[in-house]
């Protein structure tokens, strides 16, 4: 590509900025969950602009395939590359060479969504390569690389690695920034907190940390493997959603994992043609491969309280028939919903937590129950779901697959609580749910996955070198 004679005056000798855009529609999709399409171009817009101004007083070229994003770039005063459609990193490639080509003494190449990105040409300079590591170590956000090497991209999920590598290989020198502006790129919902805090533009959610976020305290982590672990919960699929990713992992450590279902989960459905007995034994079924899934546990440890949904109540019978459970089973761990977390709605939930909490108390003690058949018994610890203070969390970064996969298995619920046409899903027999994948492709689940990875990464900021968590509040004085 030939470059006018202004562009090559500014080019020759000097160092140069490169930023591929994409075309702003297209841009940043994993904030679909919360951001209308308008308001993600406008966002993806002022973030590339914003990279522009953190390029100056370096000339900068932005390589794209689209005739709104050129016109935008000129109006800028960028120099425009416009290449035809072929991936991030053909377009930077000739991006790369066509700077070379006119003189550019190296290259700077910065991605387009670094809304705390400053100065770059502070980077300039260095005899080698330079790589800035997004705050994840797993994106390259910028790289610079100097006149006459010869670097093979490789952009996408995991290319800080690849990219080291190829920079290793060239046998230039290599260094590595680490920086808390430039490492933040914006791809998920947390993102936007992290960069625009309180102080957003209008046209942004309201961005709040949920209460459970509150600043990080002193938290635990990672509990020892349990041999046994009894997880409660109101309806199928509250488990999973509140616990899935720690039991996969004591599962693979070897832990039995038993699940007790308060309710038999007949109301949750918009079908008005479904009768709540048909759907009740359809749930069971669903719970049985979800089990399945995510910690190969069978129906014979899954324990069903049978309670009608919607009608959990917080009485003795209750707490009598699930201490009995407790002292027949003897988890070395209970895991619940907090029924103190604050201003939630469901009563299933909140009876569910107060239960669990009244029958630990009469599991352990043979004067709440003295014609019980079996012994006291006192758990380890107990662990609430759903926590209103966190005070643990477990990390369950390997974990995210299982969880989802298990998710999946509720499929009577993908509509109703997960908003997922059932219709995009696999069938009830096949298994294309590859729990080893973090995130399955399959395009109903995707949106799922993005929600469980946001809460995740939101659990996970709690502590510091945990990407993805599970937060809790623990206690062990039981
Ligand atoms: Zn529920």
């Amino acid at each position: 590509m030939n470059l006018n004679k202004t562009s090559r005056d500014t080019l020759a000798g000097s160092p140069a900025v490169l930023v591929p855009v994409k075309r702003f529609d297209q841009a940043k999709l994993r904030l679909t969950t919360v951001l209308t399409s308008e308001a993600r171009a406008k966002l993806a817009r002022e973030m590339a602009e914003h990279v522009l101004e953190a390029a100056s007083p370096l000339p900068c070229a932005v390589v794209c395939d689209d005739s709104q994003v050129s016109q935008w770039a000129t109006s800028k005063g960028a120099i425009v590359l416009q290449e035809p459609a072929q991936g991030l990193d053909q377009a930077v490639s000739s991006g790369v060479d066509t700077l070379f080509a006119h003189g550019a003494s190296e290259v700077i190449i910065a991605h387009s969504d670094l809304p705390h990105a400053t100065n770059l040409m502070r980077l300039s300079g260095y005899n080698g390569i330079t790589l800035v590591p997004d705050r994840y170590e797993s994106g390259t956000n910028v790289i610079c690389i100097p006149a006459g090497c010869k670097f093979k991209f490789s952009y996408g999920q995991g290319s800080f690695r690849r990219h080291l590598d190829e920079a290793l290989r060239s046998g230039l020198q290599v260094r590595v920034v680490r920086d808390s502006d430039l490492g933040l790129d914006v791809d998920m919902p947390d993102d936007l907190y992290r960069a625009f805090g309180t102080a957003h533009p209008s046209y942004l959610p309201v961005l709040k940390l949920p209460s459970a976020m509150s600043p990080p305290g002193n938290l635990s982590t990672d509990l020892p493997v349990p041999a046994s672990a009894l997880a409660i919960g109101a309806h199928p699929d509250d488990i999973e959603l509140g616990c899935g990713g720690t039991l996969a992992k004591w599962a693979g450590g070897g832990a039995t994992i038993y699940y007790l279902i308060l309710t038999d989960g007949s109301k949750g459905t918009w079908d008005r043609s479904s009768s709540p007995a048909m759907l009740a034994s359809l749930r069971k079924e669903e719970q049985n491969e979800s089990a399945r899934r995510l910690t190969s546990t069978g129906a014979e440890n899954i324990i069903w309280l049978d309670a009608v949904d919607g009608e959990l109540e917080c009485n003795l019978a209750n707490r009598y028939e699930i201490s009995k459970i407790i002292q027949s089973l003897r988890p070395q761990i209970i895991l619940g919903h907090d029924p103190w977390r604050r201003y939630r709605l469901h009563p299933d939930h909140r009876n569910a937590g107060f239960l669990t909490i009244d029958a630990i108390v009469a599991a352990r003690d043979h004067s709440f129950s003295p014609d019980s058949p079996t012994d006291p018994h006192r758990p380890k610890a107990l662990l609430l779901f759903e926590a209103d203070q966190p005070n643990h969390l477990e990390n369950i970064s390997n974990y995210l697959g299982a969880k989802l996969a298990s998710l999946l298995a509720h499929r009577s619920q993908l509509q109703s609580t997960f908003g997922i046409d059932p219709q995009t899903m696999p069938g009830p027999d096949t298994d294309n749910v590859d729990t080893d994948e973090p995130m399955s492709s399959t395009a109903g689940s995707s949106s799922l996955a993005a929600r469980l990875e946001y809460s995740a990464r939101m659990h996970g900021n709690l502590v510091t070198g945990i990407t993805h968590g599970e937060a809790f509040h623990l206690l062990t004085d039981l």
